[in-house]
């Protein structure tokens, strides 16, 4: 198994104010789980505690990542170990170049993974490569991380640098509002692009339309900081059909 999460609780840091109230997922090498939800039921907690942000606390349960306490972990720790956080806002850095900012991430990675560091010359060429399996223009290489950038350019960023990073298991969380369709197909042809039967994928998204591309294996419903049904892709279609309410007057 490459996640385990166990019993995980929760709290806004300095609150008393627990919104994970004892969060089970497993997920195996090569799954894409997707995990919906109404607004505010913690699904963005749940995506921000895995990448180890300081803002919350938890309070109680297990995190287990390729058999490691990833609670354990400093965030640039679970990034090296192969955890990718590809997230709602992504950082503006002005003045470094996406190919400074990824030829830093991608050697750190390779080094803790006891492999050689790329030269640039070699760093050029995979970046090429993924660019040209992704589709972008080669000059997003060269402009300063998502300055400027267009909603689909932050997009597609996000997926190139997880493209680059090569991680175990990338989490997603998308935004409630704001994707237009053809930055859907973005994210959802680079998950798919980069589907490989090894890597595994966790999205957060509220979006039916992006699990009809995506076609997760699992479709998981959060609400009030616990999951209260899992299912098939064919959950995401009932969800659709019938909403929540029944649900969380069955479950909640
Ligand atoms: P979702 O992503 O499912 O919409 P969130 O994880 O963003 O839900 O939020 C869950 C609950 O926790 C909400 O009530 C939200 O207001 C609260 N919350 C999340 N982060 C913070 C924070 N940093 N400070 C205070 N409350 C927060
Ligand atoms: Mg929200
Ligand atoms: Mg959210």
């Amino acid at each position: 198994m490459l996640l385990d999460v166990n019993n995980l609780h929760a709290k806004v840091a300095e609150t008393d104010k627990e919104i994970l109230k004892g969060v089970n997922l497993q997920v195996n090498p090569g799954e894409v789980h997707a995990i919906m939800g109404p607004n505010g039921s913690g699904k963005s907690t749940f995506a921000n505690v895995l990448a180890g942000r300081e803002d919350y606390e938890v309070t109680d349960g297990r995190v287990l990542f390729d058999g490691e306490d990833l609670l354990e972990m400093e965030p640039e720790e679970r990034a090296r170990a192969g955890l990718f956080l590809a997230f709602q806002y992504p950082v503006e850095i002005p003045g470094v170049s996406n190919k400074l900012f990824l030829f830093t991430a991608v050697n750190a990675v390779r080094e803790a993974r006891g492999l050689p560091p790329l030269e640039m010359h070699e760093f050029e060429e995979l970046a090429a490569e993924k660019m040209k399996l992704l589709k972008m223009r080669p000059d997003m290489l060269e402009r300063s991380v998502n300055v400027g950038f267009s909603g689909g350019e932050k997009k597609r960023n996000d997926i190139f640098q997880m493209a680059m990073l090569e991680p175990k298991l990338a989490v997603m969380d998308e935004t409630d509002s704001g994707l237009d369709i053809d930055a859907l197909r973005i994210v959802a042809d680079g998950v798919n692009s980069l589907r490989d039967g090894q890597r595994s994928f966790i999205v957060v998204t509220h979006y039916q339309r992006l699990l009809d591309y995506i076609k997760p294996d699992f479709v998981h419903v959060l609400y009030n900081g616990r999951i209260i049904k899992s299912g098939g892709f064919e959950l995401a279609h009932e969800l659709e059909e019938k909403g929540y309410d029944d649900l969380i007057r069955q479950f909640g």
